[in-house]
């Protein structure tokens, strides 16, 4: 029996699941794992209820247009308790689609103004909405290298997005572009980071190739939700090299 227990809300995991981002909780109960935590997932959808004191971390993964469309109109049900989650400084990864969504609104192929959550402050355009016709014309797709700005970090994945998202003055992106596109292809920036939410068109999954950001979810939740207990041996877990 492990030491700790987690629980983890799937958001719209049955929809927005498209580009293998469920990697992203089976990186997390491996990690967890070697930190004496188990993680119960729950997967919650359209029209089931989202409280926020339920969970310990959240995952809102990425999907195509159409199920971006069927979950904004289910977000208006879960958006306080989704804020409230956020403000709680749990930690919530939102990957491409989940991470739009997660913003003001999205413009999709199609010209359609789809509303978000409202919890971040960013934005995203197509291409055709963009703000400039400096960007490349096309989908941004291929492997694609951040520097993490607070830890140095270098984190390493795949992009393959329309939308060109645009970050809000309380949000600071999850790193500066070395290689690929990032959020829009203008501004060097990719992904956001808001309090322990964090934001990323990377796939790949994400935290099967960048470890230390799936350890620095963990670590939060295990911190808000055990405030007493000793992590310094979590903390020194040392995890694989990325590639
Ligand atoms: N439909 C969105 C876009 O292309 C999100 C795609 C995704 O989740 N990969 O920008």
């Amino acid at each position: 029996m492990a030491q700790y227990h987690l629980r983890l809300a799937h958001l719209y995991g049955n929809l927005l699941n498209t580009y293998g981002d469920e990697g992203n909780i089976l990186a997390l109960k491996y990690y967890a794992q070697q930190m004496g935590a188990e993680i119960e997932v729950q997967l919650i959808s359209i029209e089931e209820d989202f409280h926020a004191d339920d969970f310990d971390l959240a995952l809102f993964g990425g999907g195509q247009d159409y199920e971006q469309l069927v979950v904004s109109k289910d977000l208006p049900h879960k958006a306080a308790e989704l804020k409230k989650f956020i403000e709680a400084d749990k930690p919530l990864l939102a990957i491409c689609g989940g991470y739009q969504l997660l913003g003001q609104y999205y413009v999709d192929a199609n010209g359609q103004k789809i509303p978000g959550a409202g919890a971040l402050d960013h934005y995203t355009l197509t291409q055709s909405q963009q703000r400039t016709d400096s960007a490349n014309a096309t989908r941004f797709i291929g492997d694609i290298t951040i520097k993490n700005k607070e830890t140095g970090q270098l984190y390493h994945g795949f992009e393959n997005h329309n939308g060109r998202t645009f970050l809000g003055p309380k949000e600071r992106p999850l790193g500066i572009v070395q290689e690929g596109h990032g959020n829009n292809g203008e501004d060097q920036t990719e992904g956001a980071i808001y309090k322990h939410t964090y934001c990323s068109y990377f796939h790949g999954p994400i935290l099967t190739r960048n470890g230390e950001l799936a350890k620095r979810m963990l670590l939060q939740a295990l911190e808000l939700k055990y405030p007493t207990a000793d992590f310094s041996q979590q903390k020194a877990l040392k995890i694989a090299p990325t590639f």
